[in-house]
């Protein structure tokens, strides 16, 4: 029999680079475990590619997603939808290989209800001006929407009680340094019966 994969949740206040990191530990090192591709109602970015970033969809579409159970997890996130289709996670997970996310922290806790067994790591930045920083340095965004932003993050700090792991994000090398570190530690947990 197949041992069921481990699903790897990285999380985090919005701005503090989870998706930055993410990328960076896909580009890097050929992984053993693969990225759960998200959709989103949000419009690509300049340079985002549809089923590379993101699934791009309609609302219309992403409700309907919800409606038929195909969500693992969605959340609203200023006003956008963000969620991770359930199929792909479980072929995966029942295939044997790990799967990592990187969603924000009200995804994170519906995971963590379905999949206790899931590894969930808080990305933190190492301080708030550094996280303010980013979110406007970004320049894609207006100034509603980079206040927003803002004010959720505050919040969103908040939850990492509610994680295994919290982890610094001092710069993109240490942050995927701890995350390998803490990925294979969990590996040699001895299974509980
Ligand atoms: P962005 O618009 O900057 O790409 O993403 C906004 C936020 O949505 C980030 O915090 C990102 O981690 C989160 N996010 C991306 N995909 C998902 C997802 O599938 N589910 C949830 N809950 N959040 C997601």
């Amino acid at each position: 029999m197949t041992t069921r994969g481990m699903l790897i949740v990285l999380s985090g206040p919005s701005g503090v680079g989870k998706g930055t990191v993410r990328k960076a530990m896909f580009r890097d090192k050929k992984r053993d475990f693969v990225y759960s591709i998200s959709m989103t109602t949000r419009k690509p970015r300049p340079g985002e590619v549809n089923g590379v970033d993101y699934y791009f969809c309609s609302k219309a579409q992403f409700e309907q997603e919800i409606a038929n159970g195909g969500m693992l997890e969605y959340a609203r996130y200023v006003d956008n939808y963000y969620g991770t289709p359930l199929k792909y996670v479980n072929q995966t997970l029942d295939a044997g290989k790990d799967v990592f996310l990187e969603i924000e922290v009200n995804g994170a806790m519906q995971v963590r209800k379905k999949c206790p067994d899931g590894v969930f790591i808080f990305l933190t930045p190492p301080d708030l001006s550094s996280l303010k920083k980013r979110i406007t340095g970004r320049g894609s965004e207006d100034q509603k929407t980079i206040d927003k932003r803002m004010l959720k993050a505050v919040e969103e700090i908040k939850m990492m009680r509610q994680y295994d792991y919290a982890v610094v994000n001092d710069t993109i090398r240490n942050a995927v340094h701890r995350i390998e570190r803490i990925i294979e530690s969990e590996h040699l947990r001895v299974p509980r019966v």
